[in-house]
């Protein structure tokens, strides 16, 4: 069976942009591949982040797991800081990793932009971003567009420790939708919808309420043409919609085009707000179960459990390949 690894920041209200290019993979794979699906708050603190926000956002982002369908007995649902040999391991990469490969980053240098202090942890958080993958030789990592070049710097460190130390490490490959890797903004269709985004317009987040979601998506910016046609170069706005109308309800590109013929902007926006909220709603209420519930922390202590059999013992190899004097 495959191995599976992926994980979401606690950095935030998860998004559409979240659920389209990622949770909704995760759920389909699970039926079939060996998976670790982390909430990684050490990346979280790659950039500020207040103590009860990190705490209520790590349990949000894992009841919103749990409620978007996956099974914590098929997928390990556990916190990145609960499985240590994760920093361990990404220290040891951080080893093998350039500088001049970390400048490169594109998400570096979006997140650095105009800022007066850039900690030292979000220049170098792709190493332990690595580490979380190759700890458990994961061969498919379920991700957004904009993870592919860490995958491929995670893919340059394996190679290059197998070259120096000995072949070990499995080369992981993206797991990327067609469709929908890529949701954009909602005020700006260059940029993509984030949860750290300061402006809450820019973003449906997945526990928005349905008044939000309707407002928020009709405020959204479209073109001044009125032709409801998918084409991103030119109308990135209209197409970046079309695409969360077709996630949510199911139906292709294609066929959302042909039933919005000949129809104007405000019936579109109409019906996708009433599209997505009829697929958070139902979510939404899960989520609220499993909050009560009680159960949260219990199923992310058996997750952790799990996965660190396999952490440890992949760190113990590597150890060793490397020279460390052994316990
Ligand atoms: P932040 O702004 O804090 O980085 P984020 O919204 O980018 O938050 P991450 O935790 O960095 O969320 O990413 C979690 C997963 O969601 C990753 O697989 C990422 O590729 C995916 N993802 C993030 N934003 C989008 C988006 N706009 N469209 C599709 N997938 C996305
Ligand atoms: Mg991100």
């Amino acid at each position: 069976m495959k191995r599976v690894l992926s994980g979401i920041q606690p950095s935030g209200k998860l998004t559409l942009g979240n659920y389209i290019g990622a949770i909704k993979n995760f759920v389909e794979l699970q039926h079939d591949h060996a998976c670790n699906f982390m909430i990684v708050d050490l990346h979280a603190i790659t950039v500020p982040q207040e103590p009860a926000a990190l705490t209520e956002q790590s349990e949000a982002v894992a009841a919103l797991y749990l409620a978007a369908g996956i099974d914590p007995n098929k997928a390990n649902v556990y916190l990145q800081s609960h499985v240590m040999q994760h920093a361990q391991l990404g220290w040891l990469l951080t080893t093998l990793t350039s500088m001049g490969e970390l400048e490169r980053m594109t998400q570096f240098k979006d997140k650095s932009a105009g800022k007066e202090s850039v900690g030292v942890g979000l220049f170098v958080y792709p190493a332990l971003m690595a580490a979380d993958i190759l700890i458990y030789n994961a061969d498919l990592v379920p991700v957004g567009d904009d993870q592919k070049q860490h995958l491929e710097l995670t893919r340059d460190l394996a190679g290059r420790f197998n070259h120096r130390f000995g072949e070990y490490f499995t080369l992981p490959e993206p797991y990327i939708p067609e469709v929908g890797a890529r949701i954009m903004s909602l005020d700006d269709a260059s940029k993509k919808m984030s949860k750290s985004n300061p402006n809450p317009g820019s973003y449906i987040a997945l526990l928005d309420t349905p008044d939000e979601i309707r407002k928020k998506i009709s405020r959204a910016t479209t073109d001044s043409g009125r032709e409801v046609r998918f084409d991103p170069a030119t109308k990135p706005e209209i197409s970046n919609l079309i695409t969360i109308y077709s996630q949510c309800s199911g139906l292709t590109i294609a066929e959302v085009e042909q039933r919005y013929e000949g129809q104007m902007y405000g019936p579109f926006k109409k019906d996708l707000a009433e599209v997505v909220v009829s697929v958070l709603e139902p979510l939404q209420q899960r989520y609220r179960e499993i909050r009560e519930s009680g159960e949260l922390r219990s199923i992310l202590r058996q997750g952790a459990e799990r996965a660190s059999e396999m952490a440890e013992k992949t760190l113990q190899d590597v150890q060793r390949l490397m020279g460390f004097v052994g316990k």
